[in-house]
């Protein structure tokens, strides 16, 4: 089966094509065909893309909306010459943020499931409208008969249990607007907890693990027995670690104040926190772990080095607060563009946890990079600590796989 996986946000579509079916899922062995990314939607739009085995292609043209951007996707996908030179695309799979508590699970989508998306826009103004766009698109541009799925970011962590998700504050908020925990980025915490016990050969039931996703978004998660136990995300992305622009965790009392300090209202507070903070706030340089390493290093910037220590200080609370909550843990597997590629940031964040039995392998983390996977703690660690790519887009293909043949997706 060919299946098509978009993720579309406000001005972008990202899109994949991966030909899986049981046997492939089965044996690890879905075929990645091709994929782009269209950026700038609604003006000149930049457009990458890329098929197996031919070189990537960069161009520019003007896309209107997500309409044309899928439009555009497609031919390109069905293009002899230029493109995939194919055709056949047999099911969609889209990523959708919030699912509320309403989807536990990846479904396929008919009108109701679309009113309920729309119904949930409220609690993800940015990013809800953006994924039912794409849902549109797709099924103007390849009619209602290819079956189409939602694969939730938040759906992963409907585990939680009440001591997690609900916040300290009035019941009442939580019975009469959903305000509680949801957390995201949960197909990838899912994939890479799958993808340990693969390369451990664990059951399920059997592990403990800690997964922290770092990339411009930053999350952690505690997941016993493959459930997601505790999320560092919560109401919204704007919850947890330190992110590229994000604050994570802060008192809440600084809305006010700030608000009336600077003049602002709460929006604009929010917006500054979401957009002006993180590790772009601290250092006042930028919000890419890269470019702050190497302030730190050729310049020993001092707010770089503020920002990469702020950074790992929290995760590492983060670790800490989950081995507590869950009782122990087997490992500690990091992911995301930070988690996948700098070691330093890994021995920053674990540097101080020998205590609980983590040592980590010095030549095996120097090592892991540029979409390595592996372990990178010592043979005799009690906590282990496992560098894991993470594939959200092969969870999403197989997902949808599996509900057009009528299966359960696999948590
Ligand atoms: P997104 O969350 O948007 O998917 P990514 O997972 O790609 O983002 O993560 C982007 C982050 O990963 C950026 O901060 C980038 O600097 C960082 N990153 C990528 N490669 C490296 C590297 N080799 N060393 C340090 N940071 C890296």
């Amino acid at each position: 089966m060919n299946v098509l996986v978009l993720n579309a946000g406000s001005s972008s579509l990202k899109f994949e094509v991966i030909r899986t079916d049981q046997d492939r899922i089965a044996a690890d062995s879905d075929e990645r065909i091709a994929g782009g990314v269209i950026d700038r939607i609604g003006g000149e739009a930049l457009i990458q893309l890329e098929a197996a085995g031919k070189p990537a292609k960069k161009s520019a043209a003007p896309i209107r909306d997500h309409r044309a951007a899928v439009e555009t996707a497609l031919r390109w996908l069905g293009d002899e010459e230029t493109g995939a030179g194919f055709r056949g695309i047999d099911a969609v799979g889209h990523r959708v943020v919030h699912g509320g508590e309403k989807f536990t699970r990846s479904v396929l989508i008919d009108d109701s499931i679309i009113a309920e998306i729309e119904d949930m826009i409220d609690l993800a103004p940015l990013h809800n409208p953006h994924n039912l766009k794409g849902i549109r698109a797709v099924r103007d541009v390849l009619g209602r008969d290819v079956p189409q799925a939602a694969v939730f970011d938040t759906a992963f962590h409907q585990t939680l249990p009440d001591r997690a998700y609900l916040y300290a504050i009035p019941y009442s908020l939580y019975r009469r607007h959903k305000v509680r925990r949801y957390g995201f980025h949960g197909t990838s915490h899912r994939y890479v907890a799958y993808r340990y016990r693969r390369l451990t050969g664990t059951n399920r039931e059997d592990t403990r693990l800690i997964t922290l996703h770092l990339g411009n978004g930053c999350s952690a998660c505690a997941i016993i027995g493959g459930d997601s136990q505790d999320t560092s995300m919560g109401f919204t992305p704007l919850e947890g670690l330190v992110m590229g622009t994000r604050s994570g965790d802060l008192d809440p009392a600084i809305l006010d104040y700030v608000a009336e300090k600077e003049g602002m209202n709460l929006h604009e507070v929010e917006a500054l926190l979401n957009k002006q903070s993180g590790l772009l706030g601290i250092s006042g340089l930028t919000n890419d772990m890269r470019e702050l390493l190497a302030e730190a290093r050729e310049h020993d910037d001092r707010r770089a080095r503020l920002a990469i220590e702020i950074f790992c200080y929290r995760a590492r609370k983060y670790i800490g607060s989950y081995l507590a909550g869950m009782g122990g843990a087997d490992a500690v597997v990091f992911t995301g563009g930070i988690g996948e590629n700098a070691a330093d940031i890994r021995v920053r964040i674990t540097d101080g946890l020998q205590w609980m039995g983590m040592e980590i392998d010095t030549a095996a983390n120097a090592r892991m990079s540029g979409g390595a996977e592996g372990r990178i703690s010592t043979d005799d660690s009690r906590l282990h600590a496992w560098v894991i790519p993470t594939d959200e887009e092969l969870l999403i293909a197989r997902d949808t796989t599996r509900l057009v043949l009528g299966l359960e997706p696999r948590y």
